[in-house]
C-alpha cells in the first residue's frame, strides 16, 4: 500500500492512502536514506509505501520504502552531533506572514527567509497581514514592500485574518497544494489558519505557553486536510527553517534579480561587492534594485562562519 505521512510521534507514523483510510506505521528495522543524515527518516508529507500486519486483532503498518522526496526542510537538531531534523517534506508553498508592527519584521528577515526557500526550491508567497490596524503611512510601507517584492517575482497580497480581508484568495492558491505558514511570533498565523478553516487549532499558541512555564515539549509537525481541498502542515514553533551550507559565490544565486544579471558581470564568479564591471552594483546605482535587498545580501555574505547560515532566525 501506498500513503502520505501525516502525522509523526518518532516511532509512530500516521499515514493516510488515496483513499483516505488511516494506518499506524512503524519503521521497518533501521532502514536510511541515501545522502540524508538526519535524526528522523521519515518526515510529515513523505510518500511510503507499507505492508500490513494484523497482531492481536489490531492492523497496523510497517514502511518498507520512501519515495524520492521533490523537496525538504530541515532544522538543526537539539543534540550536537552534525545531524539534523527534516520538519517535512513534499512542500508546495510556503506563505511567509510579515507584518509592520505588532510584531515588527524586518526585510533582513523577509531576505533571508525567501534566500532559504529558494535554496530548498519552494515557492514563497508574501502575506502582509492585519492591513486593518494600520494607518495611511503604514499601509504605504506595505505598498512599497509588496511593490519591491512583486517586481522580482514574489506573489503579494494584503490579507487580514482578523476580518476576512482577502482570505479568499489565499484559499484560492492554496486548493490542490500543500502549504505551511511562516512568520514571527504574533504575526497571526493561527488566527490565518481559523479564518480559513474555522475550527483549526495550530499548535503555534500552545507551545509558546508551554514554554512560559519552562516545560520542555518535543513536538512534530502535522499535516491536514481543509474541508476545500487544500493541505496545511502545521510546524508548530517554527517561525522558519534553516540550515543551508552555501559558497560566498552561491548566496546571490538566491537573489533572482541578482541573478538574472550574474551572466552581465565582467567576471563569471563575481560576487557583486568589489569587482569592477560589476552588473548587479550597476543596477544597484541605477535603482533597478532595491537597496534593501542588497543590505540583506551584505549581512548574508558577512555570516560568522563559513556556512551562510540561515536558521538563527532572531
Ligand atoms: P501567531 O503567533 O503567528 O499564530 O499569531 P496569532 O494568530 O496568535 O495572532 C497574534 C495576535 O494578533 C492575536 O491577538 C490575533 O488576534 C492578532 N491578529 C492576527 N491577525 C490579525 C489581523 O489581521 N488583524 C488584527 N487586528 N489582529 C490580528
Ligand atoms: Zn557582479
Amino acid at each position: 500500500m501506498t500513503g502520505t505521512v501525516y502525522k509523526s510521534t518518532g516511532s509512530w507514523y500516521t499515514v493516510k492512502t488515496e483513499l483516505g483510510k488511516n494506518y499506524q506505521c512503524r519503521i521497518k528495522g533501521r532502514f536510511r536514506i541515501k545522502g540524508i543524515k538526519s535524526t528522523n527518516p521519515i518526515a510529515v508529507g513523505d510518500m511510503v509505501d507499507f505492508e500490513l500486519e494484523t497482531k492481536n486483532d489490531e492492523t497496523t503498518g510497517i514502511i518498507n520504502n520512501i519515495h524520492d522526496r521533490r523537496n525538504y526542510i530541515v532544522r538543526k537538531s537539539v543534540n550536537l552531533s552534525k545531524q539534523t531534523h527534516v520538519i517535512a517534506a513534499n512542500i508546495d508553498q510556503v506563505f511567509l506572514l510579515v507584518t509592520i508592527d505588532n510584531p515588527p519584521t524586518f526585510t533582513s528577515f523577509i531576505d533571508r527567509f525567501l534566500v532559504t526557500a529558494e535554496a530548498y526550491g519552494i515557492t514563497t508567497i508574501l502575506l502582509f497581514n492585519k492591513i486593518d490596524l494600520y494607518d495611511k503611512e503604514t499601509l504605504d510601507e506595505v505598498r512599497y514592500l509588496a511593490h519591491t517584492y512583486r517586481k522580482i517575482g514574489y506573489e503579494c497580497i494584503g490579507i487580514s485574518a482578523e476580518t476576512g480581508k482577502n482570505i479568499d484568495k489565499v484559499k484560492h492558491l492554496m486548493t490542490g497544494k500543500v502549504s505551511m505558514f511562516a512568520g514571527h511570533s504574533g504575526v497571526g498565523k493561527s488566527t490565518l489558519a481559523n479564518a480559513i478553516e474555522p475550527g483549526l487549532e495550530l499548535k503555534t499558541k500552545v507551545i509558546s505557553e508551554q514554554h512560559q512555564q519552562g516545560q520542555h515539549t518535543t513536538t512534530f509537525a502535522e499535516m491536514f486536510d481543509l474541508s476545500f481541498g487544500a493541505k496545511l502542515i502545521d510546524t508548530p514553533g517554527i517561525k522558519g527553517f534553516g540550515i543551508v551550507d552555501m559558497d560566498k559565490e552561491e548566496v546571490g544565486d538566491y537573489f533572482p534579480e541578482f541573478f538574472k544579471l550574474k551572466q552581465d558581470c565582467k567576471f563569471n564568479n563575481c560576487i557583486h561587492v568589489d569587482e569592477p564591471k560589476c552588473a548587479v552594483k550597476q543596477a544597484l546605482d541605477d535603482d533597478e534594485i532595491a537597496y534593501s535587498r542588497y543590505r540583506s545580501y551584505l549581512q548574508m555574505l558577512e555570516g560568522e562562519d563559513e556556512h551562510y547560515r540561515t536558521d538563527n532566525w532572531d
